[in-house]
């Protein structure tokens, strides 16, 4: 009689057992189908939000996903266990006394905010997808260029000319099916970034421009977010984790923007790829330090250049000012502003195009060929010996525009008359214009800046001419 009743309790406890299991495993693909409706549903608002510049239907659309989001719990489950499948993708770093099981659960339900699909977001997202990152949103509002492959690696020669978020969030399903990719194919600005960043646990500052830096600066210490922040110019980078552990944020360090014509842009400046690639590894292992709540370093600055020994060097950082402007004890600055207007250029003036000169004193490309032949002159190419050395065109001299004032004999010895006319030429035509007004001071004769420059020269004049 025992043993019968012993049959049944064990049958009943067995049953409990695989009831138990059957509904933990429809709650988890419950809640997997929900990630996958509110991405479908991300991506369809942010493409609306993105083709329409009508601000007050982008305002309904912001208030329908604020009052859609109230309704549905838009927090990262909690996961409490690894899958299967999990314990073979991470079981090399799971063995980790640093990071253990514990700690890929963390990164499970940890949501990261990745900004820029560029040369820093590319490895920053490869290697977060990578570790086990449960969701990763990726912002970009640009499209897949191939001067920029050397450095934007999530990216391929076959998807040139499509969205940068959504190419990234192809490689990374490619990469890691597990990680919930969201791709935000937007600008994002004042209107949508609070909305998006409250949504992620870390945000990475994967961006190259002043405002965007503000932006995320601001909406981070808004909605009380740690933010990894890059950057990556020419040879060197930095690397800082704003608004963490009582730290300072950006505009602790930073209270006013520099002034737009100082900032220089990997387009105008050059960068190496791998430079970019050092500093975005480095913003993936940040946040899985954070995510991991492993990160026992104060909070620093640092420095990695490239052609200096040691490579690296760290700043130790102060504490956040008492009277910064959004993170102090009296913030002035409650709520996003208007960063474009606030640097004086925003996230699309890449290469802002300087109108120094009226119209007398320019030419176009095809009017200055039409007389290279036949007029003596002199062509001064302004732009820096490494550049002329890539290409340059027959008879013109070259005088890097920082060493023009100090070369002004130099020009003069060229001159067959006081009057003979000086055009110049650079690689856009911002810098020749510059050269211009300088060069006026102290020639008689027409000095006229190419409008364009090498590059518009090469659209309209001669093909076979390199763009670089
Ligand atoms: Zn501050």
């Amino acid at each position: 009689m025992n043993i019968e009743m012993d049959k049944s309790e064990n049958q009943e406890l067995i049953e409990l057992i695989e009831l138990v299991s059957r509904l933990k495993k429809e709650n988890e693909q419950l809640i997997i189908r929900v990630n996958e409706l509110e991405e479908k549903l991300n991506i369809q608002q942010n493409s609306l939000l993105n083709n329409n510049t009508n601000s007050k239907l982008k305002e309904s659309v912001l208030q329908k996903t604020i009052t859609f989001d109230k309704a549905l719990p838009t927090e990262t489950p909690i996961y409490k266990d690894l899958t299967l499948a999990e314990y073979m993708l991470y079981g090399r770093q799971l063995i980790l006394p640093d990071l253990g099981k514990s700690g890929q659960l963390k990164l499970k339900n940890t949501s990261i905010l990745i900004v820029g699909a560029g040369g820093l977001g590319s490895p920053a997202a490869i290697y977060l997808a990578a570790a086990g990152v449960g969701k990763l949103g990726i912002v970009d509002y640009d499209k897949v260029e191939k001067s920029n492959l050397h450095r934007q690696i999530i990216h391929n020669e076959t998807r040139e000319g499509i969205s940068k978020a959504q190419s990234a969030k192809m490689t990374i399903e490619g990469l890691n099916s597990l990680c919930n990719c969201v791709a935000y194919e937007i600008l994002l600005d004042s209107l949508s970034a609070l909305e998006i960043v409250q949504q992620y646990d870390i945000v990475v500052d994967a961006t190259d421009n002043v405002a965007t830096r503000y932006l995320l600066n601001d909406a981070c210490v808004i909605s009380g977010k740690p933010l990894v922040s890059g950057s990556a110019l020419r040879m060197d980078g930095q690397l800082t984790v704003y608004n963490y552990k009582g730290g300072p944020c950006y505009r602790c360090l930073f209270p006013k923007p520099p002034p737009p014509e100082s900032v220089l842009n990997c387009a105008d400046g050059g960068i190496l790829g791998v430079v970019t690639g050092v500093i975005g590894c480095l913003q993936a292992l940040q946040a899985i330090k954070i995510a991991t709540e492993n990160d026992e370093s104060p909070n620093n600055l640092l420095i990695f250049s490239a052609t200096s020994y040691p490579l690296f060097r760290s700043i130790k950082l102060r504490s956040k000012k008492k009277d910064c402007v959004i993170c102090g004890d009296h913030p002035s600055i409650t709520k996003l502003q208007d960063y474009v207007q606030f640097c004086g250029s925003g996230a699309l003036d890449k290469s802002p195009s300087v109108k120094e000169l009226g119209r007398e004193d320019r030419i176009e490309p095809k009017v200055y060929h039409s007389l290279r032949n036949e007029t003596p002159h002199v062509l001064i190419d302004v732009r820096e010996t490494v550049q002329y050395d890539i290409c340059s065109l027959p008879s013109s001299i070259n005088i890097p525009l920082k060493d023009l004032t100090k070369r002004i004999e130099d020009v003069k010895k060229l001159l067959e008359t006081p009057n003979t006319s000086v055009y110049v030429i650079c690689r856009l035509g911002n810098d020749s214009q510059h050269a211009v007004n300088i060069l006026k001071n102290y020639l008689k004769g027409e000095v006229k800046d190419i409008i364009g420059g090498l590059y518009k020269w090469s659209l309209e004049v001669d093909q076979e001419f390199p763009i670089y």
